[in-house]
């Protein structure tokens, strides 16, 4: 039998159309160098319009891609609601990419417009000859007008600023009806060595994950909240805020390209969130900052959501025990759009012990699966103790990679499971705890870092034997790579010179700051380097380690 319900497609226009006219009052803040400035809803709504005019105007049809270079802020929200909404692809390009991994992007992309806010055209400007398809750059920001235009019209492109293009527009737009499982947005995730990866969200997908991101588990949304997306909305959709927050009516709070700690106090004094969302990086420096300037506590936050990397209870503890703030930890990668989990405790729990549960990833939301499975292939009893990768299903979880070039790529999945490459167990009420990581990569400040590529290139040295490259522990990033290198009988290197050798393949924050210069790289009894023996030789001090940065 079939139900009587009707069959309304979930899709970014429909969350778009609920958001700026049932909740038009409702607005998004953006920081500036001196101040805010804001719209209503409303005014997203019809300025989101204008924007798909303006992007039919300049001949994007279909599900072509349009890319943005943009931080967190009013236009690239406009972004996020008109393309896709318009029937084609919004391809948020990460900013911090090294250059020919953003090259390879926009050509795999087939990105035919790129928008770029004012204070990021020296970054992208460079490299826009070689974006075979781009035919026209947006300029959007307050100060458009002000950046150096020319630079990116040497590359032959079409340069227009975006408010020129959206003042000649209609602020109506005849939104085409939408099938929810085509594509809405496009994110690609680098992995442990070669080409990104991308991974397509279709209207559905982004759909229920920002529900499920505003339900009680997870940020507990409602029109009485202002969301501050802290976490960039060009990596995994800045965890679905943007979206969850138009669903829920609640007002968004865009720190733009004010990151560090004290600008950004200062503009959460001025805009009150009660819910943002960041990388343990930022929260640790905010800490910082708090605890030096107690008074600019940001005092009409009600919860902090923070993962992209283990989130430390030292950190929770000293945010609320110092400063009264709440931090909720939350599991999720670009694959699984991206919040799987969440750790609130149990029901019950006396006061200490609910810490070792904050300290966990969490439970999966209603929606996804995980399972642990061991390297034999067996599926592990949630008991706490066996250990196992995790492996997660469900309908924003990603089912393959866009037409990916990795021969490896089927190695992903399991049975129509993702394979995460986070090993862990879960326990008997379902709380993930992860222990370690298969996948060979640093996570540094929420930005990836693939040892397996430091290491190829550092063995292409002459004088290099021998390199492999771990993650250690750090206090500001959570990860920074050490380079353990082997050197050739008679030479002799410094840190210094193999750190320019490697910086004309990687961006400055990527090269290892800490070196061991040893006789041989452990390996393991298939011959494979054997990095849990590098892990323990640095955890026990057994190798001199050089800083140089
Ligand atoms: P994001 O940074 O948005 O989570 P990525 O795809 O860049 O997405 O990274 C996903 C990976 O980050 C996970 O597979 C895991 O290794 C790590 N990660 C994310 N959240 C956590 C967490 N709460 N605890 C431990 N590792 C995490």
């Amino acid at each position: 039998m079939r139900s009587t319900m009707q069959d309304a497609q979930l899709t970014i226009g429909s969350l778009m159309k609920h958001g700026t006219t049932v909740h038009g009052d409702s607005e998004v803040v953006t920081a500036t160098s001196d101040g805010t400035r804001s719209q209503t809803y409303a005014e997203l709504g019809k300025r989101a319009a204008r924007l798909a005019n303006g992007l039919r105007s300049l001949g994007v049809e279909g599900d072509q891609r349009v890319g943005t270079f943009q931080w967190n802020n009013a236009e690239h929200l406009e972004a996020y609601l008109a393309i896709p909404s318009m029937g084609a692809v919004l391809h948020t390009l990460n900013i911090r990419l090294f250059p020919q991994q953003l090259v390879y992007i926009a050509n795999h992309a087939e990105d035919q417009v790129v928008i770029v806010d004012d204070s990021l055209v020296g970054l992208l400007a460079p490299h826009l000859p070689e974006m075979e398809t781009v035919h026209h750059v947006l300029v959007a920001g307050p100060d458009a007008a002000s950046a150096d235009l020319d630079s990116l019209r040497s590359s032959g492109k079409e340069v227009l600023l975006y408010e020129d293009l959206l003042a000649e527009q209609s602020d109506e737009f005849d939104w085409p009806e939408l099938d929810e499982r085509d594509a809405a947005a496009m994110c690609y995730t680098s992995g442990t060595t070669g080409n990104p990866k991308g991974v397509v969200y279709s209207h559905r997908s982004a759909w229920l994950h920002s529900q499920a991101v505003s339900t009680g588990n997870v940020g507990g949304l409602s029109f009485h909240d202002r969301v501050l997306p802290i976490v960039p909305m060009f990596h995994a959709n800045a965890w679905g805020l943007a979206y969850a927050a138009l669903m829920s009516g609640a007002s968004l709070c865009m720190p733009d390209r004010w990151l560090q700690a004290e600008p950004l106090c200062r503009f959460m004094n001025e805009s009150k969130p009660t819910v943002s969302g960041a990388v343990p990086t930022v929260w640790n420096d905010v800490l910082g900052h708090l605890d030096r300037f107690p008074d600019r506590k940001p005092a009409s936050l009600r919860l902090i959501l923070c993962g992209g990397s283990a989130v430390p209870v030292s950190l929770q503890k000293a945010l609320q025990d110092r400063h009264g703030l709440l931090v909720r930890q939350a599991w999720g990668m670009t694959e699984t759009s991206p919040v799987a989990s969440a750790g609130m405790p149990p029901v019950g729990i006396e006061a200490e012990g609910e810490w070792s549960y904050r300290g966990s990833q969490g439970r999966v939301l209603c929606g996804v699966e995980g399972r642990i499975v061991a390297d034999d292939g067996s599926e592990q009893p949630w008991d706490g103790r066996a250990v196992g990768e995790l492996q997660v299903r469900g309908p924003w979880v990603t089912a393959s990679y866009y037409e990916s070039d990795d021969p490896d790529v089927d190695q992903k999945f399991d049975d129509g499971w993702l394979r995460t490459g986070d090993v862990g167990s879960i326990d008997e009420l379902g709380y993930i705890r992860l222990s370690d990581r298969a996948k060979d990569v640093i996570k540094s400040g929420g930005e990836w870092i693939s040892s397996v590529d430091l290491e190829n290139a550092l063995m292409a040295h002459e004088d290099v034997v021998e390199a492999a490259v771990i993650g250690i522990p750090d206090e500001k990033w959570d990860e920074r790579p050490l380079a353990s290198v082997v050197v050739r009988e008679g030479a002799s290197l410094t840190p210094a010179e193999l750190r320019e050798f490697l910086s004309k393949d990687f961006a400055k924050w990527q090269l290892p700051d800490a070196w061991a210069f040893i006789d041989e790289v452990p390996r393991t009894s298939v011959g494979k380097f054997d990095k849990k023996v590098l892990r323990r030789w640095y955890a026990e001090d057994e190798i001199a380690v050089e800083k140089a940065d």
